[in-house]
């Protein structure tokens, strides 16, 4: 079978691999579809070698179909449509131990930390599968993983129906934000600074916002009676971004960091304390934000046709790497690996 391994430099090397035999309590995955995501990105661009190597199989967006089954695994057969939670938690750290596993402190992360999905077969514990319903499009469960980001970012929002919502940035992860917090009633406008990245977000009938043009906060405010937004998503990773999410607040307001940032922003505390803001950090996800992701995406609530804008086979892996990096024209590029 093909597996692409990235060897550093912006470098995958293509090569014909024996298929892992699954062990006890382990399932081998055909991958059907794999999308790139930004940490992928940011490992192809050279950022994450320390961490990862280089000669490691990355990618975790992944659908694919169970292709052969190991010793004491039950409620899988073959041939079932699947998805997979990339978290291998240590099961023995106080965060496992107090329910928090999905970020163990000893955390490792499936495709990163280990080889991932960017091949034709995964083995991997059968624990990390979630199953799909079945007649599911595997091209658009390359969203799920994706798409329980957005959930758990929401569900930590604690976001009620009616209540305004700002998303800052509105890249892959920003928009599914934007659509998982509609869903759940709230108001929602989107900051973005590309314009071809506003044209899809009013193509998918969301306000929108250009922080180059005018002045979000102020907008914000006149558009919910001087009140400001009662949730703020933080998914830029810029200071101006930074220096938005306190200006547009709500009184106790709640904003979610989900961007990870590159150097320490400087956050304006005093508007945490005149107003009683909070603050939540979010990071991955958790089963049933997994559980939510599938079902909404069987259930069509997602725009996975405008989401998913490029599909590459597995030997062009190189080429929608090249595509993606630094092209504000591009949401989610997917791999076909088998
Ligand atoms: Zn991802
Ligand atoms: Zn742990």
């Amino acid at each position: 079978m093909k597996a692409a391994y990235y060897i550093g430099n912006k470098e995958f090397s293509l090569r014909e691999v024996d298929p892992v035999t699954p062990g006890s309590g382990e399932v081998r995955v055909k991958i059907a579809y794999c999308g790139i995501c930004g940490t992928d990105l940011h490992v192809y661009l050279g950022h994450m070698d320390a961490r990862v190597g280089n000669n490691r199989v990355i990618g975790h967006e992944m659908s694919g179909t169970i292709e052969s089954i190991g010793e004491g695994v039950e409620n899988l057969e073959i041939g079932d449509p699947v998805v997979i939670r990339p978290l291998a938690p240590c099961g023995k750290c106080p965060a496992c131990e107090r329910g928090h596993s999905h970020i163990c402190q000893n955390l490792k992360f499936l495709g990163l930390d280990s080889d991932g999905a960017f091949q034709e077969n995964w083995t991997i514990p059968a624990y990390t599968v979630h199953k799909l319903p079945v007649g599911i499009s595997l091209q658009h469960a390359a969203l799920i993983e994706p798409l329980a980001v957005a959930c758990h970012d929401v569900t930590r929002s604690r976001l009620q129906p009616g209540e305004d919502v700002l998303v800052i940035g509105g890249g892959p992860i920003g928009m599914l934000v934007a659509m998982v917090a509609r869903k759940q009633g709230g108001n929602v406008v989107i900051s973005e600074v590309s314009e071809h990245r506003l044209a899809t977000a009013e193509k998918m009938g969301f306000s929108t916002l250009n922080p180059l043009k005018v002045n979000v906060a102020e907008e914000i405010y006149k558009a919910t009676g001087n009140k400001g937004a009662d949730v703020v998503f933080e998914v830029s990773g810029s200071q101006p971004g930074v220096d938005t999410m306190t200006e547009a607040c709500a009184t106790r307001a709640r904003i979610v960091m989900v961007a990870i940032h590159a150097t320490k922003p400087q956050v304006d505390l005093f508007k945490f304390f005149w107003r009683e803001i909070e603050m939540l950090g979010v990071r991955v996800y958790e089963p049933q934000d997994f559980e939510k992701a599938i079902e909404m995406i069987a259930a069509g609530a997602i725009d996975c046709e405008t989401m998913i804008t490029d599909i590459q086979e597995l030997p062009d892996i190189q080429n929608a790497f090249a595509a993606l990096s630094g092209n504000p024209q591009a949401m989610k590029s997917l791999i076909r690996c088998s």
